[in-house]
């Protein structure tokens, strides 16, 4: 009872906490000193075309990472990622997504401005979210990546569209296979509703997390089969083994 007193009054005085630990700030801001420094962003140098951060032995004359200086197609633009998703990463996201804690949603998708600087400079029409199936929408209440995808909008004045893209089969979540399962569970899962919206268009996907890219391919399969011009994947954190 005392300790929810001090609190409030602690509150009134300085109403901004750390996101993550719940230090009090002294100034404005979304996490204390400590957690920022804790988070393992993806700077320089990494492949000019997936993201992947390089090694920096190797890296001085080094554009791409070994997979995308191969033969291989992607099905994507550009890649980028805010962030490796590893341990001091993972409670922020994971608080995101599962204990409604929308409010870690401007941090997020301000890390996401930063991450998709090169894809802003390449160009983009359209700002769209990995769609939730509408049964889990309604589970949950709301989908992450269209909170972020909104919020992102607005930052960078680019359009998004939480509608054209939709999840039209009910799919088992990700985390509960690995490898190729992942790829079977998600296939074909996604549609474009509104191709009219989508043909010729430069299309961002935003996600929260990238694990295998399973997910990513299969909305970016879909988006190309409508028309799309281009898309490109970002995402606040990654998964890199
Ligand atoms: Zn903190
Ligand atoms: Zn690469």
């Amino acid at each position: 009872m005392f300790g929810a007193l001090i609190t409030k009054i602690v509150d009134l005085l300085y109403p901004y906490r750390c996101l993550k630990c719940g230090k009090v700030l002294d100034s404005a801001g979304y996490l204390c000193d400590h957690c920022v420094d804790e988070i393992n962003f993806i700077a320089p140098p990494y492949c000019a075309k997936c993201g992947t951060p390089l090694h920096v032995d190797n890296a001085s004359n080094l554009k791409y990472c070994a997979t995308c200086s191969g033969k291989t197609k992607k099905f994507y633009r550009l890649a980028r990622s805010a962030v490796v998703y590893d341990n001091s990463d993972k409670n922020l996201i994971i608080a995101f997504k599962f204990f409604d804690k929308t409010e870690n949603a401007n941090l997020l998708a301000a890390m996401l401005k930063v991450a998709g600087k090169d894809i802003f400079d390449a160009g983009a029409d359209l700002i769209i979210p990995v769609p939730l199936h509408k049964s889990r929408l309604l589970k949950r209440r709301y989908n992450q990546s269209a909170i972020l995808s909104d919020k992102l909008s607005k930052m960078v004045n680019i359009p998004v569209d939480c509608f054209a893209l939709v999840r039209h089969r009910k799919t088992r979540p990700q985390v509960e296979f690995s490898g190729k399962e992942r790829i079977t569970n998600v296939k074909n899962a996604f549609s474009v509703k509104y191709p009219d919206r989508i043909i010729n268009r430069r299309i961002i996907l935003i996600d929260d997390v990238m694990t295998t890219g399973s997910t990513l391919k299969e909305c970016a399969v879909a988006l190309r089969h409508a028309g799309a011009k281009s898309v490109d994947l970002l995402t606040v954190a990654r998964v890199i083994d």
